[in-house]
């Protein structure tokens, strides 16, 4: 058997093409956070058709904006029939490029 073909594109939800299959797209919908982290970055393809949300919650520690810390990062898609898939990208913040300010660490 070959090796399983390198990840290039996030396909649509419900996607079953043949890519998809053979595992070069994934389905939106069996994506993983890590996978979505990637594609946020550029370094896998957006075939979704599919509008995401980007949600970012920041806590307060002493009630300075400048002693802010990144809490949670959830990426959301709103699919074609009404409902929603959420991934939990904070763990992925590596891979996402940008101004993100680290967990507090102790
Ligand atoms: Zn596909």
């Amino acid at each position: 058997m070959d090796e399983k073909p390198r990840l290039i594109a996030i396909d649509p939800a419900d996607c079953r093409c043949t890519e998809c299959i053979i595992g070069e797209y994934v389905p939106l919908r069996e994506a993983t956070d890590e996978q979505i982290a990637l594609m946020l970055r550029g370094e896998l393809r957006d075939h979704t058709s599919t509008p995401l949300r980007v949600s970012a919650q920041w806590g307060l520690y002493g009630s300075k904006l400048d002693e802010q810390h990144l809490v949670s990062v959830r990426v959301i898609a709103e699919l074609w029939d009404g409902t929603d898939l959420t991934w939990d990208i904070t763990h992925h913040l590596d891979v996402v490029p940008g101004q993100v300010v680290g967990p507090p660490r102790d």
